[in-house]
């Protein structure tokens, strides 16, 4: 028997859980009750006091960070050098499989394809079925096969499952194919993995006695976002029978109901709401003292959730102070609101910037934030993402804009060539390169010319021949156009957008939001100087780009969405942007649990700071490229007001929306806000689509024509390729055709 002050430190539920060894427990508690370290420490209490073998234990979560801290914490209990299985689902998984893989029809030493891998197949595939990938983009198949596995539906049932329309016959052959590819290649994906080990066990009954048996005692942390698949994997486990014939059961789980944040992503509340159910005789503990935040702030976070019908109703207490009371800021632009934050985090931090998080519900609210910090000079490290112009499909429409500023940028060209997807693999840019530096040429000038195509295919040298133009059309518009126009033109007539939007993923839709939101980094440009030429808008997005604030070591304000915080804790933290139709986002009116989920997850936020908390909204707010009037989030009405201390809920907001609930039609309807990034997303297309159309109007001498930068103008001169236009203040040469005119 070792030492047992670790147990000590313990309240007595918690105690009791982590005493209770055999049979299935739920631990299920709100957040900051210490469900995470007593978990830890029921392995410490089974290895010291109980003599169980490190062997025999198997503990899983969600994420490596995850899984490292707790093997670190429970080394720290029991002493080093312990081998044991503290893993995330992917990789307990990867290691059951690596030994039985035969049984499945595969070598031990199969692959794990990546989805770089996984997209190479489908292209293989859909060559093989005719199918155009311009159409069908590999990404959507990809998502669609991920769902079926996630959901157990194999290729025979996919019709059935989703309709026997030609798409979805499609779909499954390509599904199928992939089946058999991987199979032939050895290979499985990440889906797999899981899917697999449960087959694995269903097929081979020995092999799942190996486990049962060995795992005589299964943990699972972070429950509440277990999926299907995920729960089959560890009910398995779990159905191991004792001597006398009985199921064991041994199964601990930890969660709370009121973090499930992840159903959009497959992830099933029931799992824990009916574990009792599942796990006949469960011991049930609830903790009910939170160790992490002061009085008023867990108030608060229960002042929310307790909206949520569908819970189950606990509540926890603390003997911490009542603390400050939550700061509520209601700001004037989201400029603002990001001084306002990067003020308080100067005054206050003296210096310690890790205990500072700002946490908030989209990535493209990052910007105005590191722009703030940046101003202040305060060190910040933008956590589970990249810095807002560090990321992949910002720096590809910057290389556009920079290659139409300067055609000599082969540096960007190069970037962009293949983005999105002409068919021009490494090779042929390798020989672009050396053919340039051969003639002293830029690699746009061969572009431009015929020769240098027809060493290409067919194909490619028609792509690239198309890229070459676009390039060339808006240098020769550039002066001429709005950046904002010029942008919304080269999303467009490049094909970046559409290439995006067919993947339909998740990832996808994450950079859509991040291109549109750029057009806020433009427009505001545009407010401050109208006349702001393309190259001068360039640098100063370079300088930007450049600042080098972005600390990796420790030291630094943390940013980063409320889901990546999910089990983290803060001194500090704000959540900015508390409107409706960001948080709630609007896509939460368009599923029936929608609101309840992201309720959930600003009680998550809350519930992640320990001493303070900050909460802002603007009054305006500029995102995705337009400017809205916003009202408060509907969460803060339901925060307890006496909490809450700064503007209060800020009566004046009404104004822009009032009409709508005091009309006696609008109250009856729900309130459904207003769309800002379908709206940006139109808008950059319809804008495309009116300079595709002036390439084809005809002018004449005395025409009336409107361009979005200068006006009214009267044709005064007309040549085959340019007409002359008098605006009011002076007279200009525009290019036919590219030049975005229209007739009046
Ligand atoms: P979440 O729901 O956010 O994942 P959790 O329930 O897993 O939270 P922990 O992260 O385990 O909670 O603990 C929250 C904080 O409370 C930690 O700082 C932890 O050290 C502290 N804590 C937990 N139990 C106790 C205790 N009995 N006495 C003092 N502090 C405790
Ligand atoms: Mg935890």
């Amino acid at each position: 028997m070792g030492r047992t002050d670790y147990l000590d430190r313990l309240n007595d539920k918690q105690k009791e859980a982590a005493m209770h060894t055999e049979g299935p427990l739920l631990i299920l508690a709100g957040a900051g009750s210490g469900k995470t370290s007593t978990m830890t420490c029921r392995i410490a209490y089974l290895i010291r006091e109980m003599g169980v073998s490190p062997y025999n234990i198997l503990a899983v979560t969600f994420t490596n960070k995850a899984a490292g801290e707790m093997r670190e914490r429970v080394a720290d209990l029991i002493g080093e050098g312990v081998n044991m299985w503290i893993l995330t689902f992917h990789s307990a998984c990867l290691r059951i499989l690596r030994y039985h893989a035969e049984v499945l029809g595969y070598g031990r030493d199969f692959a794990v394809y990546d989805p770089t891998d996984q997209k190479s197949v489908i292209k293989g595939i859909c060559k093989d079925l005719n199918i155009d990938t311009k159409k069908f983009n590999p990404n959507y198949f990809l998502s669609q096969i991920s769902k079926c596995k996630e959901a157990r539906i194999s290729p025979k049932q996919y019709c059935n499952e989703f309709g026997y329309d030609f798409k979805e016959e499609m779909v499954q052959s390509v599904y199928e194919k992939y089946e058999q590819t991987l199979q032939k290649n050895n290979a499985m994906d990440f889906d797999d993995l899981l899917l697999k080990t449960v087959e694995l066990f269903e097929k081979d009954e020995a092999v799942l006695l190996k486990y049962q048996n060995r795992f005589q005692y299964v943990m699972v942390d972070e429950y509440q976002d277990t999926n299907m698949i995920q729960y089959t994997f560890v009910k398995m486990l779990a159905d191991a029978r004792d001597e006398r014939g009985n199921v064991r059961n041994n199964i601990c789980v930890v969660g709370d109901d009121d973090q499930c944040i992840y159903q959009w992503r497959g992830a099933d509340i029931r799992n824990i709401l009916e574990f009792e159910k599942d796990f006949p005789g469960a011991e049930v503990v609830k903790l009910e003292q939170n160790y992490r935040s002061s009085a008023n702030i867990l108030a608060a976070a229960h002042s929310v959730i307790e909206h949520n019908r569908d819970r189950k109703q606990k509540k926890l207490w603390t003997d911490a102070e009542d603390g400050s009371k939550i700061i509520y800021q209601r700001l004037d632009n989201e400029r603002d609101e990001a001084y306002f934050v990067a003020g308080e985090i100067n005054r206050l931090s003296g210096g310690r910037y890790n205990d500072f998080a700002v946490l908030y519900r989209t990535n493209a609210q990052s910007r105005t934030f590191e722009e703030a910090l940046s101003r202040r000079e305060i060190p910040y490290r933008v956590l589970g993402g990249l810095r807002y112009y560090d990321r992949k499909e910002i720096k590809d429409i910057m290389c556009y804009m920079r290659l139409v500023q300067n055609k000599a940028d082969n540096l960007a060209l190069v970037r962009i060539i293949n983005e999105p997807k002409r068919g021009i693999g490494g090779k042929s840019i390798e020989k672009l390169t050396a053919q340039a530096a051969g003639q002293g040429k830029s690699m746009f000038q061969l572009l431009m010319d015929p020769e240098v195509l027809s060493q290409f295919g067919n194909k490619q040298s028609m792509a690239l021949k198309e890229f070459a133009e676009l390039i060339e059309r808006y240098s020769a518009e550039k002066e001429n156009m709005k950046i904002s126009d010029l942008y919304d033109a080269l999303l467009v007539n490049s094909g970046y957008l559409k290439a995006l939007e067919d993947q339909k993923t998740i990832e996808a839709e994450s950079r859509i939001e991040n291109l549109m939101e750029f057009k806020s980094v433009i427009y505001d440009y545009e407010k401050d100087e109208p006349d702001l030429t393309l190259a001068e808008f360039m640098e100063r997005i370079a300088l930007l780009a450049d600042v080098d604030n972005h600390d990796t070591d420790e030291n630094a304000v943390v940013l980063m969405t409320l889901h990546s915080a999910k089990g983290l804790e803060f001194p500090y933290v704000f959540m900015p942007g508390m409107e409706d139709g960001l948080f709630p986002g609007w896509r939460a009116f368009d599923r029936p649990d929608g609101l309840e989920e992201e309720r959930r997850l600003c009680y998550v936020g809350i519930t992640r700071a320990k001493e303070r908390l900050w909460m802002t909204s603007a009054e305006t707010r500029t995102i995705y490229g337009k400017m809205d009037y916003t009202r408060e989030s509907q969460f803060l009405h339901e925060l307890d007001k006496n909490l809450i201390e700064g503007d209060g809920i800020y009566e004046k907001k009404e104004k822009s929306v009032a009409g709508a609930f005091k009309d006696g039609a609008a109250e009856s309807a729900p309130y459904k806000p207003f769309d800002q990034l379908k709206y940006a997303k139109q808008q950059t297309k319809q804008r495309a689509a009116a300079m595709e159309k002036a390439k084809s109007e005809s002018f004449k001498v005395g025409d009336i024509v409107r361009h979005p930068k200068f006006g009214e103008g009267k044709v005064v001169e007309c040549t085959d390729k340019t007409i002359r236009v008098e605006f009011a203040d002076e007279a200009r040469k525009l290019a036919l055709g590219f030049a975005p005119i229209e007739k009046v």
